[in-house]
C-alpha cells in the first residue's frame, strides 16, 4: 500500500487557539483532511491557559478578531471594548461550533515529538501516552507566548503556601480573599493581575524589578450601535489592520514629538492619553518607534502620570521606569494599575535594588527579611517566540532537533513560516513574524497557508523545504527591521523578550520582525508571486526539478 494510504491525515495542526482553528478551517476548505491536537483540554490557546483575573486583550475587539467568516462576524457579539478572557475564549468556541470544526480536534493530547520520515516523507508525531499519528504536514499553532517560565530563585519549590502562574491558571479560579498574597513580575500580566489581587487580598506584596510604562485603556462597554458599525465594516477594518505596522486599525500621525511645540506635544499626548491603550502609542506622533529622543519625551510625560496618580512619592518614583525609555518593552495596557498602589494593602518591593535572595517554605525572602505568605503568584512571563518549538523534540532531516539546528545556526526561518531541514513544516507565528496585533498575522498567515499548499497539491509537489540561504536573507531583513526602531537600543536595557532578553543564557537574538507587519505582508505576496520559490529551493529537495516537473517557471 502506498505510504500515502497509511498517514492518518494530511495535516496535522498543534494547538486550538486562535492559529489552529484558522488553519483548520482554511485547509479544509482545499480538501485537507486537517487534524488538530492540543495538549490542554478546552479550545482557546492562550486565553485557555491565562485564566487569572484581570485578563483581558490589550487590542480593541474589532482588530482583535477573524473577519473571514461572514456567518461569524454576522452572529458573534462583543460586549467590551477590551474583551476580557472569558468572553475571547467564548468567541473561539463559537467560531469552533459555527464552523463545525470541533469534530477534528483532539483534546488531552501533548505532543512530545514530531519527527520527518525521509525515506516515506510523512511526519509522525508521537504524544505523551505514546500514541502516534502520521501527516503528510505538521503546522505548528502552538503560540508565541505559551511556554510559561518560572524564574530561577533558590527555595522555589520549599514554598509551602499556593504556587500559581499566570499561564497555567486553576479552571476553577482561586480565592484569594483576605490572604497574604505576593506577586513576582510586572509585565502586561502581572499589570492586569495587580489590580484584581488587590480587591481581594488582605495584603498583597508586589516584587518589582523593572517598571513598565502602563497606558490605561479606558476599558467601554460595546453598544448595539457600535457592534452593528463594526459587523458592516469588517472588511475595511481588517484590511486597515493588515496594512498597519502594528496590526490595529488606528490613525497615522504626521507629526514629530521631537519637532513639533512643547503645547503641541502635551496636548497631543494628553488626548490619546484619554483615548487609552495603543493609541497613546501609536497614534500620537510619528517617531516614539524609531527616535530614542522621541521616545524619551514620551517616557517623561507617562512618568509625570505615574506622580500625579500615585500619592506616595516614594512609590510613585519607584513605579517610574529610568533605565529604559518607552517601547523598550512591549507596551502594556492597564485598568487602574497605577491607583491600585493607593491601597493601603498593596505594597510594592524594590526587586532590583534588592533582588529577591530566596523562598523559604514561609514566603519570600527580599533583602534580609521575609514576608511570610499564604500563596505567590508568578507573574514571570514566557520562553517566547521560540519556546514551544525548542520545548519538544522537533526532528527534522538527518535527525536533527530543531532547538539544536537554532542553538548552533541561530534563529533562522524563511519569513517566519519555515526551517531549512524541517521539510513539509509550517509554523503560525513562527520566530521572526511580525511584532504586532497577533490576529492580523495569525489570519493572513492562514490564509497564506492555504493558498500555499493548494499550489503544492495542484502541481504534485511531494516535498517543501527552503533553504538557508533564503533564511540568511530573512535574517538580515529581520536585523534591519529591528535595527530601524528604538526597539533595538531600548529593548536590550529592559530585557525584553522581544530580544530573548528575558531568560538568562538565551541568545540574544530578534525574535519578531519588527519592520512592520505591512512590510512582511508584503514579502508573503512576493514569495507567492514568484511561485513561492524561496519554500523549493532546498538543497536536499533538488528544487530546480521539483519546479521543472511541476512545470513552474
Ligand atoms: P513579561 O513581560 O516577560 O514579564 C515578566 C515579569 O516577571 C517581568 O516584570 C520580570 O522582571 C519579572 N521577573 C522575572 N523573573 C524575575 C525575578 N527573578 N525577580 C523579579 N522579577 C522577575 O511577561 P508577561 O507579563 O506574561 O507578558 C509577556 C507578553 O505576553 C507581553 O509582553 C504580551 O506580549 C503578552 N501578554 C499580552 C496580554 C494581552 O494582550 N492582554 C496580557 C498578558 C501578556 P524583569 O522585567 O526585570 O525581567
Amino acid at each position: 500500500m502506498p505510504i500515502t494510504q497509511q498517514l492518518d491525515h494530511d495535516a496535522i495542526v498543534i494547538g486550538a487557539g486562535f492559529s489552529g482553528l484558522a488553519i483548520l478551517h482554511h485547509l479544509r476548505e482545499i480538501g485537507l483532511d486537517t487534524q488538530i491536537v492540543e495538549a490542554t483540554d478546552g479550545i482557546g490557546g492562550t486565553w485557555w491557559i491565562n485564566r487569572y483575573p484581570g485578563v483581558r486583550t490589550d487590542s480593541e475587539f474589532h482588530y482583535y478578531s477573524f473577519s473571514f467568516s461572514k456567518e461569524v462576524r454576522d452572529e458573534w457579539t462583543w460586549t467590551q471594548r477590551y474583551p476580557d478572557g472569558e468572553e475571547v475564549c467564548a468567541y473561539l468556541n463559537f467560531i469552533a461550533d459555527r464552523l463545525d470544526l470541533r469534530k477534528d480536534i483532539q483534546l488531552n493530547s501533548r505532543v512530545n515529538t514530531a519527527r520527518w520520515n525521509e525515506t516515506e516523507k510523512y511526519w509522525d508525531v508521537i504524544f505523551e501516552d505514546g500514541s502516534s499519528k502520521r501527516a503528510r504536514f505538521l503546522i505548528s499553532a502552538m503560540g508565541a507566548l505559551s511556554q510559561a517560565i518560572f524564574p530561577a530563585i533558590d527555595g522555589i519549590d520549599e514554598f509551602n503556601g499556593a504556587k500559581y502562574h499566570t499561564a497555567a491558571w486553576p479552571a476553577d479560579g482561586v480565592d484569594f480573599t483576605g490572604k497574604k498574597v505576593g506577586v513576582i513580575g510586572v509585565g502586561a500580566s502581572g499589570i492586569q493581575i495587580i489590580p484584581e489581587l488587590a480587591k481581594l487580598a488582605g495584603e498583597l506584596f508586589v516584587f518589582q524589578r523593572t517598571p513598565n510604562y502602563v497606558v490605561e485603556s479606558n476599558n467601554d462597554k460595546v453598544d448595539a450601535e457600535w457592534m452593528q458599525y463594526v459587523r458592516d465594516n469588517y472588511d475595511e477594518i481588517f484590511e486597515r489592520a493588515s496594512k498597519h505596522p502594528f496590526g490595529v486599525d488606528m490613525e497615522y500621525p504626521t507629526d514629530s514629538a521631537v519637532e513639533v511645540s512643547e503645547e503641541e506635544r502635551k496636548r497631543v499626548f494628553e488626548s490619546k492619553w484619554e483615548e487609552g491603550g495603543f493609541h497613546f502609542a501609536n497614534e500620537c506622533f510619528t517617531d516614539l518607534g524609531t527616535s530614542p529622543e522621541a521616545s524619551e519625551l514620551a517616557s517623561e510625560f507617562i512618568r509625570s502620570k505615574i506622580r500625579e496618580v500615585v500619592k506616595d512619592p516614594a512609590t510613585a518614583d519607584l513605579l517610574c521606569p529610568k533605565s529604559y525609555s518607552f517601547n523598550g518593552k512591549r507596551v502594556p495596557t492597564g485598568h487602574g494599575y497605577y491607583e491600585t498602589f493607593n491601597r493601603t494593602n498593596v505594597h510594592l518591593l524594590d526587586a532590583r535594588g534588592t533582588p529577591i535572595t530566596r523562598i523559604s517554605s514561609k514566603g519570600i525572602v527580599h533583602g534580609d527579611t521575609e514576608y511570610e505568605l499564604d500563596a505567590i503568584v508568578f507573574a514571570t512571563g514566557f520562553d517566547a517566540m521560540t519556546g514551544t518549538l525548542t520545548n519538544i523534540d522537533i526532528v527534522g532531516r538527518d535527525g536533527v532537533i530543531l532547538r539544536d539546528k537554532w542553538a548552533q545556526d541561530g534563529l533562522r526561518t524563511n519569513i517566519g513560516l519555515t526551517v531549512n531541514g524541517f521539510p513539509n513544516f509550517l509554523m503560525s507565528l513562527g520566530p521572526q513574524t511580525p511584532y504586532s496585533n497577533l490576529v492580523v498575522p495569525i489570519q493572513l498567515g492562514a490564509q497564506w497557508m492555504q493558498r500555499f499548499l493548494k499550489f503544492i497539491q495542484e502541481r504534485g509537489i511531494e516535498v517543501f523545504e527552503s533553504s538557508r540561504e533564503a533564511e540568511e536573507i530573512w535574517n538580515a531583513e529581520t536585523i534591519r527591521g529591528a535595527e530601524s526602531t528604538v526597539m533595538s537600543i531600548e529593548g536590550p536595557k529592559a530585557g525584553a523578550w522581544f530580544i530573548g532578553g528575558n531568560i538568562p543564557g538565551k541568545s540574544r537574538e530578534y525574535q519578531v520582525y519588527m519592520g512592520g507587519g505591512q512590510v512582511y505582508q508584503d514579502w508573503c505576496r512576493e514569495a507567492e508571486e514568484s511561485d513561492y520559490a524561496t519554500f523549493l529551493n532546498a538543497d536536499s529537495i533538488d528544487g530546480e526539478k521539483v519546479r521543472e516537473s511541476a512545470g513552474m517557471k
